[in-house]
């Protein structure tokens, strides 16, 4: 298997003023969204609602978007916590499950007895959620995303393994470019994320791929 080490280098085209105005779409978002959810209990026909549901769902997509987009162009630390990965795995879990039921695929745990390490809870559960959908967009046909825990040379390892068609050779320098993406609904902006993240918590993403499959491991060192 084919081992590649990356970490992102810093974003200085992202600057303050995009990070602003995506920040600022944010408000009236919420309203609308808000409204949706209000009106959505009044309607009686169930084709209704299920075009208010569509509506949400693509709201909460935009959202994402946003998200992953202001973490990409974060340059200083954000306040961290002493904190064991599997609870935030643990308070992660719904949202996933829902995510992996929506696409018809599995979620398997496997947390190991780990140390407890200093991060940043909202920018560790963007990590995982990204990789996990990663995961689960990576398998045309049913099957499983693991999450793994574990200890390894004084490091808190967490693996994301799917069971996907796996990443081309030649295509494994690209990740974590922003932008770059495979996907026809892509926006190549969660990988990226995730390798701005990890950099800020000091951690190294790996990945091992083929056509079995892929696992990215995020390292945190103690
Ligand atoms: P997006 O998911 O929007 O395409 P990402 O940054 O999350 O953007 O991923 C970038 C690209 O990396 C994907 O389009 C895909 O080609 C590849 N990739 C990422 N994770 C996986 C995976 N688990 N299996 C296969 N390919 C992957
Ligand atoms: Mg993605």
């Amino acid at each position: 298997k084919e081992l590649v080490m990356r970490r992102l280098e810093r974003l200085s085209l992202i600057g303050s003023m995009a990070a602003g105005i995506a920040h600022e779409i944010r408000n009236p978002m919420t309203t609308v969204r808000g409204f949706l959810q209000l009106n959505m209990s009044k309607l009686a026909s169930e084709r209704d609602k299920e075009i208010f549901r569509l509506m949400i769902a693509e709201l909460d997509r935009a959202n994402e978007i946003i998200t992953n987009f202001l973490a990409l162009g974060k340059d200083c630390s954000l306040p961290k916590q002493t904190k064991n990965l599997n609870q935030v795995i643990m308070e992660l879990y719904p949202l996933i499950q829902a995510d992996a039921l929506n696409s018809h695929m599995n979620i398997s745990l496997d947390l190991g007895d780990i140390a407890e390490i200093n991060i940043n809870e909202n920018e560790i559960k963007q990590l995982i959620l990204n990789l996990v959908r990663n995961g689960l967009e990576a398998m045309d046909q049913p099957g499983e995303v693991k999450i793994i825990t574990y200890m390894k040379n004084n490091q808190v390892i967490l693996a994301v393994r799917d069971q996907g068609k796996g990443i081309k050779k030649e295509m494994l320098y690209m990740l974590g470019t922003p932008f770059f993406t495979t996907k026809a609904e892509g926006t190549g902006l969660g990988l990226a994320t995730c390798y701005s993240i990890a950099d800020r918590h000091n951690a190294t993403i790996e990945v091992t791929s083929d056509e079995q499959g892929t696992t990215f491991y995020v390292l945190f060192p103690l």
